[in-house]
Parts: C-alpha cells; structure tokens; sequence
C-alpha cells in the first residue's frame, strides 16, 4: 500500500463523510416500502395523448435509448380506432417539423395512407377593415404549408408504431388512474414514485409530464404556472362546403368577437375552429343545423362596418406599395359558402394560456400542454409539443452517449432552455395577436391593418414568421 499523506487522508475522510452524509440526506423521504412498489422503470410517461405517445416512441425507437425500461400512463380506456367515411370535428394543422418528426418514426406513412390534406395557401382578413394577409407555399416555403389530420388518426397512426413488435421497451397502462406523485427532490438519488388509485406504485428514474393543460405532473413539481382563460370558446365541426374545389386553402377571417377558420379536409369538405366569446359559442351548439350554418356563412361573409379614416389610410398605404412595386393586397380570393354540418359534429372546447415558468425539476420534464397552452388562432400547440419531444429525445440520447445519467442536469437544463426559446416567443406572438384582433377600436383596426399589409408586401418578413412557424 503506497504511503499516504495527512492531508490526502484528511481529504478523503471528509470526501468520504459528505458522501454519506449526501446518501443519507438525499434518500427519499417516501411513504412506500420497497416491496410495495408495483414495478421499477428508467423512464414514466404520465399522459398518453398526441405528445405523450410520440415521446414514448421516438426514446423507444432511438437506438441510443432503446436499453431503458419506458412505461407510459395514460387514464383513459384504450381507444379502438376505426376508418370512417366522414371526418371527425377534431383535427389539428401540423407544420413541416412535425412531418419530419413523424416521418423519422415511421408514422407519417399510416397517416398518408389513410388520408391527409396538404395546406398550399392561406388568407387571414380582417372583417374590420381591407387589410389582408396571404401565404403561398410556392412562393415562401417551396413546400406545403401545412397538413391537417385528424387527431385519432394521429393518435392510432403514432399507436401503430408504438405496439409494433420491434419496440420492445415500452410498456402502456391504458385506463391508469394516478393519485399522486412522491418526486425525489435530489437529482444524485432520482427516485419518483408513482402512486396509482388502485393501490399499486410505480417508481422511475425520470418522469414526464405530458398529462396536458391541467398537468398533475407540473403541480407536483410545484412549479409557477402563469396562466389565463380568454373567456373564448373554440366551436369545432365538419362542414360540407357549397362547391368542390381543390380545397388546399386554409381561411381564416378575423371578426371583432375572435377568429373564424375553415382548415381543408378534402375537396368538398373542410374543418371549423371558430373561436368566440363563451356565451356566443354556447348559443351557436344551440342552433338548428341549418341556422347555425348561416350564421358561419355570415360570418365568413359579412359585410362589417369599416371606419373611413381606416379605409383611407389603408388604401393610400396599399397604393404607396404598389407604386413602389409591392404587392397591395388588395388582391383577394373568396372564401368558401358552407352548405350543411355533418350532423352532431359540433363542439366547444375552452381555450386559454399557460406557461409553466420551469419544464425541468430534479428527475423531471414537462412536455406538450403540461408545459405549454397557446390559443389554437396560428395552429401552433401540439406543434409545440412535438418540437419537445424532438429535442427532448435528442438531448437525452447525447447525455447518454457521453456518459451522463438519465437524469443529469445538465441535458434536462439544455431541454429547457432551448424549448423556452422556441417556445416561449411563439406564445407570446400568439397572445399578442389574439389581443391586436379582438379590439374593435379604430386607431388599432389602422395600426393593425397597416402591419398586415406591410407583413403581406415583404417576402422576407412572410418567409421568417413561416420559418419561426415551421421549426
Ligand atoms: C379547438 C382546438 C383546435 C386546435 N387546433 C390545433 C392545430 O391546428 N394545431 C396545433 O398544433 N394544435 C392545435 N390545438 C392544440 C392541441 O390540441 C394541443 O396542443 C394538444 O392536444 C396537446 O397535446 P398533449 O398530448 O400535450 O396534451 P393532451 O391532448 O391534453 O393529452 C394529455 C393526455 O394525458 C392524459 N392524462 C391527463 N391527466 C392524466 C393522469 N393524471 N393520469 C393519466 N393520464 C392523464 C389525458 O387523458 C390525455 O390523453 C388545438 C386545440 C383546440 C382546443
């Protein structure tokens, strides 16, 4: 044995003390024993919706991660997909991104294959003044703007990959119903535990949140939640439209009580958000089928009262650009006229605004909704969400390759950081647009409508806000 000196042992000693004193401190002060526990897993997933079923995905199929053991919890039943001739009222827009993403895991296929409608162009007008704003994917992008599908075929497209007999890693607890959490609050010792309604208890290294809006996951975190409801309902529904077209148009106009959108489906067919005050939203779901179809045509239609202040200011500004070789934007295309609803296919979801100020906590991460809640009005929430899935997955398999624990601060702080960035300015946008658009004021109908109409004259400006989108 070499010899040693004083103060190397003395060094070590007192290393050797902190270490115990570490181990002692940081075990979890839980209620459960050991043997109590149903079952240890590296990673849980609360919360099997959109996001948090990708995730499970993408950490199962990511050659990196495949060696960790993935239980994902999800409360409701197990739903058993079916293809059915007429679409369902709940779709979402989903950005280039989210293709990627979907097609690095083998889902875009399932989807394709059912059906999906590529979004080629966009017009958003202001039904209080001329002021118009139009994306031509050819022109910005070079490819689609955007592709609608269906949330369930989404959900059983991502499904399809996450059963399949290659992903051995994952295990689903479908109708799994969560009483709470006990988070380990050390990151040296990660142990959480899951505790289940039916007495069973699950314990993992990492968890994540991806249980949505009201995230239990987030509250046991005991993080701050900024959060607000904009007194807005989204009215949902499948139309039949008057005429068939190539319908690769996504509209939306923008009336003083909030957005209405008419998202394509197929060439006769299209998908409603309209967005609007909670009392008008609750008498639309009341209206006959036929009234409820004139009051969108109306309000896809309608002639509102303009101010002539703004009309002049508005009009000399778009001739200003023309003269200078700028489009004016007085080029419009019309909407489409709605013929009928599917019938039963209207519904009403609240619609609000939620950041959570922290996504990371010792052995934890929030994904999607739990994180996250932006106004529907730019199509741009699970978009968000899957962008964390694909930055989370990328940054945990490059801890694992350079040596770091699954729950190392440093890759979750990178997590964080890089999707508050994205995310974080992407919300704000949209609040602030939400606001800009429900005010019927003139002086901010003019401010308004002279950015839009300088937004829809400069390419670089439309081909930034279509990039920031898009990623
Ligand atoms: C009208 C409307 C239109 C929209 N349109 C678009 C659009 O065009 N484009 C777009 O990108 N986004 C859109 N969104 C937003 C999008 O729907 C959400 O961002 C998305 O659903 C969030 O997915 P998520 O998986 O994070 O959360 P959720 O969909 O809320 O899923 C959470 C899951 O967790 C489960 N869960 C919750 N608590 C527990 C628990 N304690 N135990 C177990 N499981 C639990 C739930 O059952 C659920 O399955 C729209 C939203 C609305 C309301």
């Amino acid at each position: 044995m070499l010899p040693m000196s004083s103060s190397v042992r003395r060094f070590l000693l007192t290393k050797a003390k902190t270490y115990v004193r570490t181990v002692t401190t940081s075990k979890p002060a839980t209620s459960f024993d050991d043997d109590q526990i149903k079952q240890n897993y590296d990673i849980i997933i609360a919360g099997g919706g959109m996001v948090g079923c990708t995730l499970a995905c993408a950490i199962g199929k990511n050659s990196l991660l495949s060696h960790l053991k993935v239980l994902l919890l999800e409360g409701s039943p197990q739903q058993k997909y079916e293809f059915k001739p007429e679409y369902s009222n709940r779709v979402v827009a989903l950005n280039q991104n989210t293709k990627s993403l979907m097609n690095s895991l083998e889902i875009w296929q399932h989807i394709e294959k059912a059906r999906v409608q590529p979004v080629r162009h966009m017009q958003v007008w202001d039904a209080s003044s001329n002021a118009l704003i139009s994306f031509n994917s050819a022109d910005i992008m070079d490819d689609d703007v955007a592709y609608i599908v269906e949330n369930d075929l989404l959900l059983h497209a991502v499904n399809k990959e996450l059963t399949s007999p290659d992903l051995k890693n994952v295990n689903i607890v479908y109708g799994a119903k969560i009483s709470g959490y006990e988070l380990s609050k050390h990151e040296a010792l990660t142990r959480n535990l899951i505790k289940m309604n039916n007495g069973d208890t699950y314990s993992c290294k990492l968890l994540i949140g991806a249980d949505g809006a009201n995230s239990a996951v987030r509250n046991a975190m005991g993080v701050q939640y900024l959060s607000w409801n904009y007194d807005h309902m989204g009215v949902v529904a499948t139309l039949h439209l008057a005429e068939e077209t190539e319908n690769t148009t996504a509209w939306q106009r923008w009336l003083p009580t909030g957005p209405v959108a008419l998202l394509p489906l197929d060439s006769k067919r299209s998908s409603l958000v309209w967005s609007t005050t909670v009392d008008h939203a609750k008498q639309l779901l009341q209206l006959p089928e036929e009234q409820f179809v004139d009051a969108l045509n109306d309000a896809l239609w309608k002639q509102y009262p303009h101010s002539s202040a703004v009309e002049a200011c508005t009009s000399w500004f778009g001739s200003c650009l023309k003269s200078i070789g700028l489009p004016d934007g007085a080029e419009r295309q019309l909407p489409p006229s709605v013929k009928s609803i599917v019938s039963a296919s209207r519904a009403a979801f609240p619609l609000g605004f939620g950041h959570s100020t922290r996504y990371v906590a010792p052995g934890v991460a929030l994904v999607g909704d739990a994180a996250h809640r932006v106004h529907p009005l730019a199509g741009q929430g699970v978009n968000l969400g899957f962008g964390d899935v694909k930055d989370l997955t990328e940054f945990l398999a490059d801890a694992i390759y350079t040596g770091l624990d699954i729950t190392h601060h440093s890759w979750l702080e990178r997590y964080e950081s890089s999707r508050q960035r994205h995310n974080v300015p992407t919300q704000i946008a949209v609040d602030a647009l939400y606001r800009l658009y429900t005010v019927d004021l003139p002086p901010v109908v003019l401010v308004r409508s002279l950015g839009t109409q300088l937004t829809n004259a400069l390419q670089p400006i439309k081909k930034l806000i279509m990039s920031h989108a898009t990623t």
